[in-house]
């Protein structure tokens, strides 16, 4: 503790990313990037869009942007609220959305570990609910709850799992919550999941974060967004705008809706991750190893006769970067992220001689 620190700074945990290490020839299978890159329109409008119009400011609201998403999904330019990645429109939901005193916000026990985080930034209590044995998410455990939460919040697909939930058993929690806030993080929806806008006029409580870093190859340009009911939205807004007026800059913008835009290069893209994750599972299953049906761009796998750490230690030597999360009941998984077809190939040739080598 710094005495020149807030007080509350020392008792922050900030998230821990995966690894970005400059080593030549490393086959990158831990942050869920996308292994074909973004759309070539997305990259025309960056080309073009390097010129003296950057001395201005960019949109402050991001007009084209809410009016691409609200053209790709049927809903109003009100209902979106872009940031900075969806890391930041995150936290602005926690900052607008579950901040009420005396209640504790309720998320699954395994889920995207930033949502502790933000609560700790905010200050907010956190009531943790198992997953079942199996990791899938029992709607019946957010439903009846004996105390008024601040809000509910989970993946889905869910991260690191990748496990979905289908879209009736979503609305079941957000119907029996309808007072508060359930935000759906749908970073992974693209990769097999069905989208919870489908339930926001019905469940105007209902708030879904999406990202382009995933199913649109967008991570280096940081571009995510929250769809919810206005009210929702106006609330978002008014945080936003009491944080930074101008989260993304010109080319991002111009680069996130010219990606939205190019519907038939984004289809191609997740259908060739989708076979890829087939081929991946597969592959692993012959090696032996237990694969949890994911409906996202990475699998959550493990080896009942292999320690995951070590695992992840020797793909390392190899070159090859997984995630290993050494928390509790998913200490002996490795996250996975799909890559191209060969370099699933390449990942599964080295994990069979890893297995065989030391069982
Ligand atoms: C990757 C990821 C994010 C963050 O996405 P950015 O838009 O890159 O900040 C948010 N939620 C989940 C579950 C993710 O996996």
């Amino acid at each position: 503790m710094s005495r020149f620190w807030s007080q509350h700074v020392a008792g922050l945990v900030p998230y821990v990313p995966g690894e970005q290490p400059k080593i030549a020839n490393l086959l990158k299978l831990n942050t869920n990037e996308h292994p074909y890159g973004p759309s070539p329109r997305a990259l025309e409008v960056i080309r073009s869009g390097a010129d003296e119009a950057l001395r201005l400011y960019p949109d402050p609201e991001s007009t084209a942007l809410r009016q691409a998403v609200a053209r790709r999904y049927g809903i109003d330019a009100a209902q979106v609220l872009p940031g900075n990645g969806s890391d930041e429109v995150l936290a602005h939901v926690f900052n607008a959305l579950f901040r009420h005193e005396g209640r504790a916000l309720y998320m699954p026990d395994i889920t995207y570990s930033f949502y502790k985080t933000y609560c700790k930034l905010y200050d907010i209590p956190v009531s943790l609910v198992p997953l079942a044995e199996d990791f899938s998410l029992c709607p019946d455990d957010y439903i009846g709850l004996a105390e008024k939460p601040a809000g509910i919040i989970f993946a889905n697909p869910n991260a690191p799992t990748g496990l979905a939930l289908a879209l009736d058993e979503i609305e079941r929690i957000a119907v029996a919550n309808s007072d508060v806030a359930v935000v759906v993080d749908e970073a992974y929806v693209d990769f097999g999941a069905e989208s919870a806008i489908a339930l926001i006029e019905r469940c105007p409580n209902i708030v879904v974060i999406h990202t382009l870093s995933k199913s649109r190859a967008l991570a280096g340009m940081r571009v995510g967004y929250a769809v919810g009911s206005k009210e929702i939205i106006e609330g978002l807004i008014r945080v936003k705008d009491s944080f930074n007026s101008y989260p993304l800059d010109r080319l991002a913008q111009a680069a996130a809706v010219a990606s939205i835009d190019d519907q038939e290069y984004f289809l191609e893209a997740t259908q060739k991750v989708i076979n890829a994750r087939e081929f991946l599972t597969k592959q692993l299953e012959a090696i032996g190893f237990d694969v949890l049906p994911s409906k996202a761009n990475f699998v959550f796998a493990r080896h009942p006769r292999h320690d995951a750490a070590e695992l992840a230690a020797a793909l390392r030597e190899a070159g090859i970067l997984v995630r290993h999360f050494s928390a509790p009941r998913i200490s002996q998984f490795l996250r996975i992220t799909v890559g191209t077809r060969d370099e699933c190939a390449r990942l599964c040739h080295t994990l069979s001689e890893l297995t065989i080598k030391t069982s």
